[in-house]
């Protein structure tokens, strides 16, 4: 039974005397690494450089404010038990008088963190999330980190600036340009 077309025959048959002095396989193989030395580098100076990210690309959390600026997230948990890697967990709170204008909801996240080092960016957190609170953001990447502690998003880096607002897929989004690919969006 054949798997594959790409079998070869092998023969048994003497080598001459210029593939014996492996010469024009040498003189091949330094045209190949030529060719390749003048090629265009597909690698990039990240993070110096950017690369463009496409609109289907899963990056930074973002838990959404809703248009009057309160925050959607009721810490119903469903986004944590839809993780795969475990890496979402938070702590419930119930919003007392005055606080309707910050908390969409009767009960709300006081504490909500990612571990990013655990996150594998699949996006389970945003379709599991009945009050489109959280979305993995097409447009940015979670920027290199140095030290531990600093992988381990609270609210302070996921809950969006009411400047910076993400629509998804909306390049009119009246958001500041700060990455290279909003950039690209506007232009
Ligand atoms: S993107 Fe996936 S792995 Fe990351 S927090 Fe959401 S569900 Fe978990
Ligand atoms: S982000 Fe959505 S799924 Fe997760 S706790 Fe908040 S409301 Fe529930």
């Amino acid at each position: 039974m054949q798997l594959t077309n790409r079998s070869k025959q092998v023969s048994n048959k003497q080598m001459t005397l210029a593939e014996k002095m492996y010469l024009p396989e040498i003189v091949k193989g330094l045209i190949i690494t030529m060719g390749h030395f003048f090629r265009k580098k597909p690698t990039i100076q990240y993070p110096e450089v950017k690369r463009y990210l496409g609109p289907v690309f899963r990056g930074h959390h973002v838990l959404k404010r809703d248009e009057q600026g309160r925050e959607r997230c009721t810490a119903c948990g469903l986004c944590a038990v839809a993780c795969p890697a475990e890496a979402i967990s938070m702590v419930a709170a119930e919003r007392v008088k005055g606080e309707e204008k910050l908390y969409r909801e009767e009960k709300y996240a006081a504490v909500y963190e990612i571990n990013m080092l655990r996150c594998i960016f699949c996006g389970l957190c945003e379709e599991a999330c009945p009050k489109q609170a959280v979305y993995l953001r097409h447009d940015r990447m979670v920027p290199v980190f140095t030290d531990r502690e600093d992988i381990v998003y609270g609210k302070d880096k996921l809950v969006e600036k009411m400047d910076d607002r993400y629509v998804r897929n909306n390049p009119s989004v009246d958001a500041t340009p700060t990455e290279p690919s909003l950039s690209r969006l506007a232009g």
